[in-house]
């Protein structure tokens, strides 16, 4: 069909500059391993954290709510797609979360979106950190506030932001907890005590910190103890709690202004029965099983130090969330076929995901990869950091 040579003419663009990206079919369940193209490989990029995708408590529970409940809803929360489940996961993020109150989006991406447009008037301001996640920046596109982006991490821009915006109704900054190409974490405690010191209220996006960080994976907050202090925390169910979903948790307030106001909310029908009872289970396996925890980041730790040894650029990592720098986009590229004939299954990430010239292998160790699997990966790693001339 005619139309569309336009956008056809970019797509050759990124082909002529080796980095067009066709989508990787998995074959296989989502798990330390994977099957790609008929071969198994070990997977190092995925969100899995705890390997829960495939843990048996949340597959028996999604089963059960099929047979119990079928296969959809049929509707909007606030229409007639509001389960009892629901609001028993609600309760259970909530209490999780040591928070008055908490809400289920579709996804963390539309729980942002969500916050952010229906929150702020243009009386107020939404303060970022230029590193946030895309969803925060689309949430952002989509208020009607005044917008101040400060530098990463960077405290005294973010200071200069809130005094730059003192007659604004509501100073809203947000940050994510863990940043998702990095793996850094927000300075929290900082960015909390400048909003208490200029009366600006606190949001932060947990999902890669959530099941990672803090007592039983309860993520930021709770790693630095700041309860009760930050207003506004978003996480995801899809990463570390390996089923599908986002979740706003803050007071109750906040949750029936959303329910009333946020757009991606009101307008897009609500989790299938299996997708929430198996969250459900997730929150119970995080209480149950905290050594799950504790195997992720021995994982992370023995992965990062050797990648370390070896001579590659990690960035400033102080997560799971290990960053392979490699710079240029093609040359990224290259390096992760070349991984992935080693056996390896570790996704190059280029512009515009990160900046020009950051170009980098993205890795994620989970608690399910075994000593052997990490060590097969590192071999693999060094092999072609030395052939391509990285290391
Ligand atoms: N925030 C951050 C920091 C993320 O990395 C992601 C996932 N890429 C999201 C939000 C969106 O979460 P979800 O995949 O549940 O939409």
């Amino acid at each position: 069909m005619k139309g569309f040579e336009y956008l056809q003419e970019e797509l050759n663009q990124l082909k002529d500059q080796g980095v067009f990206r066709p989508l990787i079919d998995l074959e296989s369940e989502q798990s330390s391993t994977v099957t790609i193209k008929g071969k198994k490989v070990i997977q190092l990029s995925s969100n899995n954290y705890l390997g829960l995708t495939t843990h048996p408590k949340l597959r028996e529970a999604a089963l059960k709510a099929v047979e119990k409940y079928g296969a959809g809803t049929g509707s909007v929360r606030t229409i007639a797609g509001t389960f009892t489940m629901h609001e028993e996961l609600e309760e259970a993020l909530a209490n999780f979360k040591h928070t008055e109150a908490a809400l289920v989006f579709q996804s963390g991406f539309t729980a942002n979106v969500g916050v952010l447009s229906s929150m702020l008037t243009d009386q107020d301001v939404v303060i970022s950190d230029e590193l946030n996640h895309a969803s925060i920046i689309d949430g952002i596109r989509l208020t009607k506030a005044k917008r101040r982006i400060y530098k990463h991490c960077d405290m005294n821009d973010l200071e200069q932001a809130l005094q730059e915006t003192q007659s604004c109704r509501v100073r809203l900054v947000v940050t994510d907890g863990v940043f998702s190409m990095d793996g850094n974490i927000a300075p929290l405690p900082d960015i909390v005590d400048l909003c208490e010191k200029y009366d600006a209220l606190v949001m932060v996006d947990d999902a890669h910190a959530s099941g990672v960080l803090g007592k039983n994976g309860r993520g930021t907050v709770d790693h630095f103890n700041l309860h009760g202090r930050v207003h506004i925390q978003v996480g995801t169910l899809s990463k570390a709690i390996g089923v599908l979903g986002g979740y706003v948790a803050s007071t109750q307030t906040v949750r029936d202004y959303l329910i009333h106001r946020a757009r991606p909310f009101l307008f897009s029908t609500s989790h299938p029965p299996a997708v929430t009872a198996a969250c459900l289970a997730a929150i119970e396996v995080l209480l149950e099983e905290p050594e799950l925890i504790d195997r992720l980041w021995d994982n992370t730790k023995f992965f990062k130090n050797s990648l370390q040894q070896l001579g590659f650029d990690t960035g400033n990592s102080e997560t799971p969330i290990t960053p392979v720098i490699i710079g240029d986009g093609a040359k990224c590229m290259r390096f992760s076929d070349e991984l992935f004939e080693a056996g390896i299954f570790a996704q190059g990430i280029v512009y515009p995901t990160v900046p020009k010239g950051s170009a980098r292998i993205r890795t994620i160790v989970t608690a399910s990869h075994s000593k052997r699997e990490l060590e097969q990966a590192l071999d693999a790693f060094e092999k072609v950091g030395k052939k391509l001339g990285v290391i």
